[in-house]
């Protein structure tokens, strides 16, 4: 059997007709650069998320970038990021000539350890991004007690978040002063390239973001402030719209199968119960864990297990063709590019274990059973042989 960590053709196969429908229509419309499907998207996007406003962007990377630039962050700011994250949300801090300040993260969610930001905020703290890593919460309630006692501003990187709520039930990236999405093909709701989201309450933010997705002009050829080029196609938007009514569904799916796999991990005697966190003597895989409010605050955009000997498991995974990646390898106090800041491993124990441990196994929504059960099946291979 081969399991694919990720396969997006069954989902395409399935809105065929109306996604290629849709695309002919952009294409004859030639109507390329924002305009009515951009605007409609955008709408959805606001409504579905619970956000006053959604501007459509170019990819998570310029979500990030924008909301920075709209809130002023540059040299000699600093901005407080986990060390365990995808390189975008510390490379856009680096890249406005701010310094990423790096904070540890809870082992229970792999999310920033809210309780280690007070001691990481200076007088040039500019803000904070807390990420909902794998598509679950991060504990934004003491984060934005935190932030508000400095009245410094919460960027919720919720690139692979899209639809999990928080634990008062509010949809993420609402609830900081901004929330980042990635419709990167990867995530839980991709596009067919490169696309974005920033999401805000707050008037003022969403004027400048607006200006700042087109150059910082209000009118063409007229610039109150230096913006960019951070346009989501029309042709994505389109797509996108396609697809966000199915995205509960794939979430519901997701769910489902990361239930399945934890059933099956207990069954084959890998986990002692579903409440395992971390490998054990006996029991070598710990499951992920949903913290916060349960089902809700987690939307599965991976499912990652902690095993120990990975190096040696992933390749034992690839000899009987299972789909697996290390998300993340290396966090960033150890990237090659940020030792300039001068961090050190003994800082971090909580990125540093789970960088050695974590494990990413196939979790998209049309995944099969007896998939799944060779996945666990083949893990079991070898740890029990
Ligand atoms: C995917 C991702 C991004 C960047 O999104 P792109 O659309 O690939 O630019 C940022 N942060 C996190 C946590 C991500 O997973």
């Amino acid at each position: 059997m081969n399991v694919p960590l990720l396969d997006l053709k069954p989902q395409y196969e399935a809105l065929k007709p109306e996604i290629d429908a849709t695309v002919v229509r952009v294409i004859q419309s030639q109507y390329f650069i924002l305009g009515p499907d951009v605007e409609r998207m955008e709408g959805e996007m606001a409504s579905y998320l619970e956000a006053k406003y959604a501007i459509g962007v170019s990819s998570g990377t310029d979500a990030l970038l924008l909301a920075l630039m709209a809130l002023n962050v540059g040299s000699g700011d600093e901005i407080i990021v986990p060390t365990f994250s995808f390189f975008a949300t510390a490379g856009v801090v680096s890249r406005l000539g701010a310094t990423p300040v790096f904070v540890d993260i809870d082992p229970v969610t792999y999310n920033v350890n809210p309780e280690l930001i007070a001691d990481a905020i200076t007088p040039r703290t500019k803000g904070i991004i807390p990420v909902h890593l794998f598509g679950q919460a991060a504990n934004l309630k003491p984060i934005l007690e935190v932030a508000e006692r400095h009245d410094i501003p919460v960027i919720e990187d919720a690139a692979q978040a899209i639809g999990a709520r928080y634990a008062d039930g509010k949809r993420l990236g609402a609830i900081g002063e901004v929330g980042c999405f990635s419709f990167f093909p990867s995530k839980n709701l991709g596009a067919f390239g490169d696309a974005g989201l920033v999401t805000t309450n707050d008037d003022d933010l969403y004027q400048r973001m607006k200006i700042m997705r087109v150059h910082g002009g209000e009118r063409s050829y007229y610039h109150s402030v230096i913006g960019g080029n951070f346009r989501i196609d029309a042709l994505q938007a389109a797509i996108l719209s396609v697809k966000l009514p199915h995205l509960d569904r794939w979430t519901a799916g997701r769910r489902a199968n990361a239930n399945r796999y934890r059933g099956l991990f207990v069954e084959s005697g890998l986990t002692d119960t579903v409440d395992q966190l971390l490998p054990r003597e006996g029991a070598p895989v710990g499951l992920p864990q949903s913290a916060y409010n349960g089902e809700e605050a987690h939307i599965y955009n991976q499912f990652v297990v902690r095993v120990p000997d990975r190096d040696r498991l992933c390749n034992h995974l690839k000899e009987k063709g299972v789909g697996h990646a290390i998300y993340y390898p290396v966090p960033f106090h150890r990237q090659e590019c940020f030792a300039s800041l001068g961090y050190r491993s003994e800082d971090f124990p909580e990125a540093e274990r789970a960088a050695a441990e974590v494990l990413a196994l196939p979790i998209y929504p049309e995944l099969v059973p007896a998939q799944q059960e060779y996945v666990v099946e083949s893990i079991r291979e070898f740890f029990q042989g």
